[in-house]
C-alpha cells in the first residue's frame, strides 16, 4: 500500500512536480499546496511525499509523519492568511474512502479557514 511514488497519482505528481500547484511549503517529507477548488477563503492541503492511499493505510511507523503534518498546519494557516486562535483558526478535514468523501486517493489533510460564509461546510 506505501509505495514511494505512484506514477498514476495526481498527488504524487504534484509533489515530483509533473503537474503544477501553488506551493505552500515543501521539506523532505511533507508538500503542501493550494487546493485548485477553494471552498473557503484559505484552502490548501499538506500531503507525505510518500504514496499513502489514505487514513485507514496508516500504521505505527508513521506516527512521526502524522504529527509532523499536525503540527505544520497551524503554522501554515497563519501564514496562509488565517486569524489567530480564538476568534479566527481554520479546519482541518481527513476524507478517508468513499463514505468519507474521499476523491483523491493519497493522504492529504485539509486546512480551511478565513472570514465567514465559506463557500462550502
Ligand atoms: P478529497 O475529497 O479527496 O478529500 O479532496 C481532494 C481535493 O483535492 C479536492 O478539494 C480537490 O479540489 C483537490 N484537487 C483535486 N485535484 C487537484 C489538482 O490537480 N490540483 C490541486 N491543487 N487540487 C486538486
Ligand atoms: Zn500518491
Amino acid at each position: 500500500a506505501h509505495t514511494a511514488h505512484d506514477p498514476h497519482c495526481i498527488f504524487c505528481k504534484i509533489t515530483a512536480g509533473q503537474i503544477p500547484s501553488r506551493k505552500v511549503y515543501e521539506d523532505d517529507e511533507l508538500f503542501a499546496f493550494h487546493d485548485i477548488n477553494p471552498a473557503a477563503p484559505v484552502h490548501f492541503l499538506i500531503v507525505p511525499k510518500k504514496h499513502m492511499l489514505s487514513l485507514a493505510h496508516v500504521t505505527p511507523a508513521d506516527e512521526a509523519l502524522l504529527g509532523r503534518i499536525m503540527v505544520l498546519a497551524p503554522k501554515l494557516a497563519l501564514e496562509q492568511g488565517c486569524n489567530p486562535y480564538p476568534d479566527g483558526g481554520f479546519r482541518t478535514v481527513v476524507n478517508t474512502g468513499t463514505e468519507g468523501g474521499q476523491e483523491v486517493h493519497h493522504l492529504h489533510v485539509h486546512v480551511l479557514g478565513g472570514p465567514r460564509p465559506w463557500k462550502r461546510g
